[in-house]
């Protein structure tokens, strides 16, 4: 399909997450296709680059969702920060509690500045970049990062399902057919350290080579809780269990690098692709976990 077969597709923009979720549960009970459409900046890519539209084939109904104003409502109660599923990176970076103002979660605004150029961030989501499924999505990297869950509706109801246990495999999540992604809850610590490092052949125009985003609450000494996500290392945005595991094992003035370097290992997969080999990725996976571990004080 050309980006000219796009006028192809029926079109329509409901006013209501009700209304949303109506028109998905029946087309997917008469099998016919929808797909929701938030910013667009990945779905209308894929349609540029699939294959020439064969006539007579079923076209997907397309559902805009990026103007419903209930998807993009960005608040914090108490230490609870609820965040749209369509608010979009723009958003995100003027947030009074995100990327200006008291700036309590200011991984997400260095994320949002880093992701794409500004007409990217003016129109892209985290509810698309997270069901794309894109194993590159730098914005699931810092949700994984605050432990975020992720919040699905159906005409069945709501359910909410950690971030680190929504994508499955590659392109793969638990998202039903009928279901939306709403919102993102995240509990803030009181006080943490936060880190984002983002390794790409330009700073922000270039998906990732590798991304790091991270969370760690340090008392006494010692690591009491962390949140790593870690972009294009592995068929899914990584969440990189066992180097969280080591990092919180023992004080951090006994974590050693080379016990770190074989925790990232074990939770990296890379592969080679157009913008980067499997051994530099390997090596850059390492690299930025053990400056993220030095910058909360480990001798690594
Ligand atoms: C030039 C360019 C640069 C980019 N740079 C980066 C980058 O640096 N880092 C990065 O991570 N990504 C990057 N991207 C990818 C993309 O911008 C992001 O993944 C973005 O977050 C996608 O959000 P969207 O709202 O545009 O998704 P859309 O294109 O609207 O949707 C993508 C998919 O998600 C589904 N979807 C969207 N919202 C929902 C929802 N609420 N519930 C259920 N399903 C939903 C859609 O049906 C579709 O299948 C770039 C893209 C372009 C074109």
């Amino acid at each position: 399909m050309a980006i000219t077969d796009l006028e192809l597709h029926s079109f329509v923009r409901l006013p209501t997450i009700a209304d949303v979720l109506q028109t998905l549960a029946d087309r997917h009970a008469a099998s016919q296709k929808t797909v929701v459409l938030a910013g667009g900046t990945d779905w209308v890519v894929e349609q540029e680059m699939a294959p020439p539209h064969k006539p007579g084939a079923e076209l997907p109904m397309v559902v805009d969702i990026s103007r419903l104003s209930d998807l993009q409502t960005i608040h914090l109660n108490g230490n609870l920060l609820t965040i749209g599923a369509a608010a979009t990176y723009l958003q995100l970076r003027r947030h009074p509690h995100i990327g200006m103002g008291d700036k309590r979660a200011a991984l997400l605004a260095r994320m949002a500045q880093d992701l794409g150029a500004l007409q990217i961030q003016a129109r892209g989501t985290l509810g698309g970049n997270l069901a794309t499924g894109s194993p590159a999505a730098d914005g699931v990297a810092a949700l994984m990062a605050y432990d975020a869950s992720v919040v699905l509706q159906s005409v069945r109801g709501e359910r909410t399902v950690p971030i680190t246990e929504f994508q499955t495999g590659y392109k793969k999540s638990v998202r039903a057919p009928d279901e939306i992604i709403t919102q993102f809850q995240i509990s803030l610590p009181t006080h943490y350290n936060w880190y984002w490092r983002k390794v790409g052949t330009r700073r922000a125009q270039a998906i990732s080579k590798v991304a790091l985003a991270g969370v760690a609450v340090v008392e006494s000494g010692q690591i009491q809780r962390i949140g790593l996500g870690m972009a294009s290392v592995a068929p899914v945005t990584a969440a990189l269990r066992n180097t969280r595991s080591y990092l919180c094992s023992a004080p951090l003035h006994k974590l050693t690098g080379a016990e770190l370097d074989a925790a990232v290992n074990s939770d990296c997969s890379p592969i080679d692709d157009v913008r980067s080999t499997r051994q530099y990725r390997a090596h850059c996976a390492r690299v930025v976990v053990r400056e993220f571990a030095r910058s909360l004080g480990a001798p690594v």
